[in-house]
């Protein structure tokens, strides 16, 4: 018998999908389920955090509700991730954060933050907080760049013991000889969103009409982020490496990273909520919606306000907008291992393992060496 309800339901939709096998061109979850024969615990949550929950299979199923077998994978899959989420974190004292409405407390860490920043401006010197001008100003750099590698290097911590704690419940132990053309391959799939086209297709969203636009939008969001990372890199190695602070010019390094990755981050979380509104419920696990939510507008209003930023650095915005940066910048970092961010890392993980199963052809999670 398995943990929990959504593990119990899992388990039985992989037993009727392995007998009917009609989906395994749709994407990785099927011919992953084919190698087994039986479903622990592992191997489920493996299975859940494979699928991108394209929505393809439960169009293309004869046995969806109203039949009598009831069969829904994109959602029974989507609760049993949820449900990972919650049991991978670290540490377990902050668990209980992937119940709570993360898009309330995702909202008021940002403006508790911008708060702070604020009135400790407002507290020291009031006008500070309504010039333009530089940032350093209203915070030290050095205090800025102490807290935010701070809070970075917890949640890396917290990232790294949660990626432990799926890999050891996975068990998948035995993928050491070629890990690395795995781990290459893993790369190109989740790079591509490979498993987000509904075999060819595209994804479904509110109909039965598959479209690209959540692997758009999906990119848009991710290779932002990624340049918006890395326009801060190449500020920081610029400010320490090469005495060069900022403001930068539109011709260096952080601008030019920074400006097509701010407007990728706000462009693609905007559509991913935009689709997100108008999916079919029936696809979608309803008590994941507040931390999927928080995540994407997380990103997109860290995009939009250092958007802002650059374009109001000069007038008297600059204060205000800069404590919201910095408040919707903390708030996603702090949030990062207890909300929708550490999908990426556990996709990524279940697609290393996919892959060295496909070269080998069996299984290599727990139970299954
Ligand atoms: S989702 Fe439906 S059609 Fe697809 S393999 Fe399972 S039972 Fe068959
Ligand atoms: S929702 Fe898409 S990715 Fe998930 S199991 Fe179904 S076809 Fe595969």
């Amino acid at each position: 018998m398995q943990e929990t309800d959504a593990l119990t339901e899992a388990e039985r939709l992989m037993t009727v999908c392995n007998s009917c096998r009609y989906c395994e061109g749709l994407c990785a979850v099927f011919p992953a389920m084919e190698l087994r024969r039986s479903f622990e615990k592992g191997d489920l949550n493996y299975l859940a955090n494979l699928c991108h929950n394209c929505g393809a299979c439960y169009t293309d199923c004869q046995f969806s509700p109203p039949h009598e077998f009831k069969v829904n994978v994109p959602r029974t899959l989507a609760k049993v991730r949820a449900q990972s989420f919650k049991s991978y974190a670290w540490p377990k004292a902050f668990r209980p954060l992937f119940e709570r409405n993360g898009l309330v407390i995702a909202m008021l860490s940002a403006l508790g933050f911008a708060g702070f920043i604020a009135g400790f401006a407002l507290a020291h010197d009031p006008e500070i907080l309504f010039q333009g001008g530089s940032f350093y100003r209203l915070m030290p750099h050095n205090i800025m760049a102490t807290l935010f590698m701070a809070v970075s290097l917890y949640a890396l911590l917290a990232l790294v013991m949660g990626f432990i704690n799926f890999w050891r419940d996975t068990g998948a132990s035995d993928i050491r000889s070629g890990a690395g053309i795995s781990i290459w391959q893993a790369v190109k799939d989740a790079a591509s969103l490979r498993y987000l086209d509904g075999g060819g297709v595209g994804c479904y969203n509110e109909d039965e009409y598959p479209t690209d636009r959540r692997r758009l939008f999906h990119h848009l969001t991710f290779y932002g982020f990624m340049l918006c990372f890395a326009s801060t890199i190449s500020g920081t190695v610029l400010h320490y490496l090469f005495d060069q602070p900022a403001p930068y010019s539109y011709f260096e390094l952080p601008k030019l990273l920074g400006i097509p990755g701010g407007i990728g981050l706000t462009v693609g979380a905007a559509g991913l909520l935009w689709l997100k509104f108008r999916r079919d419920e029936v696809m979608m696990d309803m008590k994941s919606l507040g931390m999927d939510v928080a995540f994407i507008a997380s990103l997109g209003l860290t995009g939009l306000s250092g958007l802002l930023l650059m374009l109001l650095r000069e007038t008297p915005a600059m204060g205000i907008l800069l404590s919201l940066h910095l408040g919707v910048v903390f708030a996603l970092f702090l949030s990062m291992p207890y909300g929708k961010f550490v999908h990426g890392l556990y996709r990524f993980g279940a697609l290393v393992i996919y892959a060295a199963e496909r070269k080998l052809d069996r299984p290599v999670t727990h139970g299954h060496e």
